[in-house]
């Protein structure tokens, strides 16, 4: 049987032990060093904009600190997209705050700017106060409405942090994603569009920012000869070892964005024409996914087939498939939270799938998954 095929494997560009060598040699072996300046530096001038980064421990982290430096605290109220990951969500209740979930359009399948309003309005009059933040996400890289979001989040005077941790490259009108609310997070887990093993990275606008968040995540020391304290931080900075990973992987970022584009184009036109599958894609020519993860909504009705039956068919033929994400606020924990809802992202997470797209996918692979689902599909009409 051929290898089995997984959904975003992390891929090495053979640079990265270079760096790691470098930082043990020089004994940079701590949470700071010159890796963890340079691959700042490098994202930096990769997102453009004039952004600054912090590296830190995670993606979670990155949300974590930047809910922080937004002045989220017990009692608040943080608007988060429910079509999402957990990791969007669950660092507003570290702070004592509540997720209030806003589901998402059916375009680009993230936060529904109209129904954002309809959620702040509400919360306004129900509370007589605004939420302290909007969390919107580019879900599988795909970019959310950002423009539209971001009008409505400054006509309230309410802050945006970008959870743009699946979308590390993509576009929306030539601007790179994380670089349009007032914060945004990345993430290097194992299986992004890069990793340094694990860790991730808040984006800020200028260097005063940069310096509130290095103060915080490195546990709000003040400026003493002792240790003194008169906030509360956190450990959060990235290790000079991970941030030598992603030095080496920032030389293959493009080639990997460029593959996961490709791969798409390979899915799209194996898809043509086949009945009840549909492979999402860019709305118009404002957005430019990097394509993170390929993900296909199945119509029973028209394909004769389910996601999960194709699930389970290619789980067999050795290739790692899952279900999109389960809403937030479908999930057992978030079930008393305030939500906005308007079916979508409910009826993404009953019929649709993510296919395999990371840089250890090849043309072969795509080409066999393709006709695996292709002969799962029974068109009705004869
Ligand atoms: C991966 C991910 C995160 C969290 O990043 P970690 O580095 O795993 O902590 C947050 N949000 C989304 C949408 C993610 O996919």
């Amino acid at each position: 049987m051929d290898k089995r095929v997984y959904l975003c494997l992390a891929h090495m560009s053979g640079r990265e032990q270079d760096f790691i060598r470098e930082a043990f040699d020089t004994n940079w072996v701590v949470p700071l060093g010159p890796n963890v300046n340079a691959f700042e530096e490098e994202l930096g001038a990769f997102l453009g904009g004039g952004k600054r980064v912090v590296a830190l421990s995670a993606g979670t982290a990155a949300i974590h600190l930047g809910l922080v430096l937004l002045g989220v605290g017990p009692g608040d109220e943080v608007i988060c997209q429910s079509f999402t990951f957990c990791a969007s969500a669950n660092p507003a209740v570290y702070l004592g705050a509540t997720p209030v979930f806003v589901d998402s359009e059916p375009r680009s399948w993230n936060m529904d700017p109209e129904l954002l309003e309809e959620a702040i309005r509400d919360r306004i009059a129900r509370r007589g106060r605004k939420p302290k933040a909007i969390i919107p996400v580019h879900l599988y890289g795909m970019p959310a409405d950002i423009d539209a979001i971001c009008r409505v989040a400054e006509r309230y005077g309410i802050p945006v942090l970008e959870d743009a941790a699946e979308a590390l490259g993509s576009e929306f009108e030539g601007r790179k994603c994380g670089t349009f609310g007032a914060l945004g997070a990345l993430s290097f887990n194992g299986n992004k569009m890069i990793t340094t093993s694990g860790g991730g990275a808040l984006i800020v606008p200028d260097d005063e920012t940069r310096r509130r968040a290095m103060f915080f995540a490195t546990q709000a020391r003040e400026p003493f000869p002792y240790y003194q304290h008169e906030q509360i931080g956190y450990n959060y900075r990235m290790s000079n070892i991970c941030a030598g990973i992603g030095r080496g992987q920032m030389t293959v970022l493009d080639v990997h964005i460029a593959h996961h584009r490709r791969v798409h184009a390979r899915y799209a036109a194996a898809f043509a024409g086949v009945p009840g599958i549909t492979l999402a894609d860019n709305p118009d020519s404002r957005w430019n996914s990097n394509f993170w993860l390929c993900t296909i909504l199945v119509d029973p009705a028209v394909s004769g087939t389910t996601c999960e039956e194709l699930r389970l068919r290619l789980d067999a033929e050795g290739v790692e498939t899952r279900p999109l994400w389960k809403p937030m606020h479908l999930q057992p924990v978030y079930a008393g939270n305030p939500c906005y809802v308007n079916g979508t992202a409910e009826r993404l997470f009953g019929r649709g799938l993510c296919l395999p797209a990371g840089p250890m996918v090849t043309d072969d692979d795509v080409d066999r998954i393709a006709a695996c689902i292709r002969a799962c599909v029974k068109s009705p009409v004869a």
